[in-house]
């Protein structure tokens, strides 16, 4: 883990604005004829070329491979946090698959963290208007990485810091020997208007780096108001910097408890979380090639992560991502379609807890880079695609456009420049020049699951699975048969 990776992932989550997409950008008319096309678009998508894309999209609309993978992953492995018997199982199952479907496939050794939630509960234990011996509950879970309470928890005063500046404010001595929580509010109307990657990002970085701050002006414990916009009482858990101190959050409904009875006078909590930091250990990225025909040392990367919370069994974050990986290879190899470059799937390992997998990646495969024509993760959840979120060259999504016409009938049509790689496993990547592509989703009720135990099969629609699956497997074919390699 190390601290620069956090900081630039909250800079990227800051930076994904679904609401800019623009479905006017949709291209007008049927893409077998043309009339538009420049000439190197001509050259790299003959007619011949944009009818196997079409074929591709339509078998995509009309496969249950991704839901069944998505099925499996969630309830018959279950959560599969780093470390746990649960993501071996998924690497095992993932690359058995892709051996069934007849891919080369190797494991990427990957030394993760293993982290295991505990028992977490909390109590009110003083505060105003008291009624005499009762207490109020307090719903919480431990964020990642969290340390331990004593056994038998601890009791402490807490103090209520809306942002960082209150916190500062407050000083150390008001801080030292008490327990902070921050009550950054995640904004739902900036969700609602399709921006919640935006309010996740504002909201997040009291996630990452709240517990930390804290513990530096000596506070015994942190806790958060949850990141996101689940309204049934639900916490949302998620990595955070290793502070020293025991982290958790709390969910919106007792944020507002706590900072309402604050405001009133003191407020004493006994708070109880146990988990345990066990040794690292080994787990995997799945890597599994269909080699190209002409050119199988150009890689086209089509991936999502394995690893998911704990809390729920991780459906949109990220089986669904895994799956549609798996689904593009799946449809290629039963359309009998052999692409000219390697469509590589990854099944990224430890995206949650660190990012260990594309580290570990990165720092294997490095040399290659200049032959990974481009990279494509999912991990904004299954929603309707819109298209994608993209850090690639103006000339190359120019020559691209060709393939967004024919995902023109799903809707799937933009091409959101960003300036921040589009997917954290794909970052280190991008940042060598390799050109990136996120699946860019309609996000407005994600956060109202994401690491949350609410993250569960039932949260996917299967025709939007399948819709996620065509842009995927349209855009990774395309990119891997091209005549052209994509221009950086
Ligand atoms: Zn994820």
């Amino acid at each position: 883990m190390n601290e620069s990776r956090v900081v630039f992932l909250v800079v990227f989550l800051c930076s994904i604005s679904v609401a800019q997409t623009q479905p006017s950008q949709r291209a007008q008319g049927s893409f077998f004829a043309q009339p538009q096309m420049t000439p190197a678009q001509q050259e790299n998508f003959p007619p011949r070329f944009l009818a196997e894309l079409d074929r591709i999209k339509s078998a995509a609309l009309a496969d249950d491979y991704a839901y069944r993978q998505v099925v499996h992953l969630t309830e018959n492995i279950g959560p599969r946090p780093s470390g746990s018997p649960q993501a071996k199982a998924a690497v095992d199952y993932v690359a058995d698959e892709m051996r069934h479907l007849g891919l080369d496939v190797q494991l990427e050794e990957v030394k993760v963290p293993h982290w295991v939630r505990g028992a977490e509960t909390a109590e009110l234990m003083e505060y105003p208007g008291q009624v005499a011996s009762t207490t109020q509950k307090i719903v919480l879970t431990a964020l990642g990485g969290s340390t331990a309470t004593p056994a038998d928890g601890l009791v402490a005063d807490v103090v209520v810091a809306d942002n960082f500046d209150e916190l500062k404010s407050l000083g150390r001595d008001k801080v030292t020997g008490k327990i902070v929580l921050f009550n950054e509010i995640y904004d739902k109307t900036k969700a609602a208007a399709g921006l919640s990657f935006v309010a996740y990002g504002e909201a997040v970085r009291y996630r990452g780096m709240g517990p930390r701050a804290a513990a530096e002006l000596g506070a015994v414990a942190a806790l958060i108001r949850s990141v996101g916009s689940a309204d049934y009482r639900l916490p949302h858990t998620g990595f955070s910097f290793p502070a020293g101190i025991p982290a958790g959050a709390v969910t919106a409904e007792d944020a507002d408890l706590i900072a309402h009875l604050a405001a009133q006078g003191k407020v004493r909590m006994h708070l109880m979380l146990t988990p345990q930091k066990l040794p690292d250990t080994t787990s995997y990225n799945v890597i599994a090639d269909l080699k190209g025909s002409e050119h199988p040392e150009q890689i086209v990367v089509v991936s999502g992560h394995l690893d998911s919370w704990d809390l729920g069994t991780g459906a949109i974050d990220d089986a669904a991502g895994v799956a549609i990986a798996m689904q593009t290879v799946e449809l290629l190899q039963k359309l009998h379609l052999r692409p000219q470059r390697t469509v590589r799937v990854i099944a990224w390992m430890d995206e949650e807890s660190g990012g260990a997998g594309s580290h570990t990646y990165s720092r294997d495969h490095s040399s290659e880079f200049l032959h990974h024509v481009a990279a494509i993760e999912c991990d904004t959840g299954a929603a309707h695609p819109l298209g994608f979120e993209t850090r690639i060259s103006a000339s190359a999504a120019d020559l691209l456009r060709p393939v967004l016409s024919v995902l023109d009938s799903i809707g799937a049509t933009a091409m959101q420049p960003s300036n921040y790689p589009p997917g954290a496993d794909i970052a280190e990547m991008s940042e060598t020049g390799v050109p990136a592509l996120g699946i860019l989703q309609d996000g407005r009720t994600y956060f109202n699951y994401h690491h949350t135990a609410a993250d569960t099969l039932d949260k996917i629609v299967p025709s939007e699975l399948r819709e996620n699956a065509a842009t995927m497997a349209v855009m990774g074919y395309a990119l891997a048969t091209m005549k052209d390699a994509l221009p950086r």
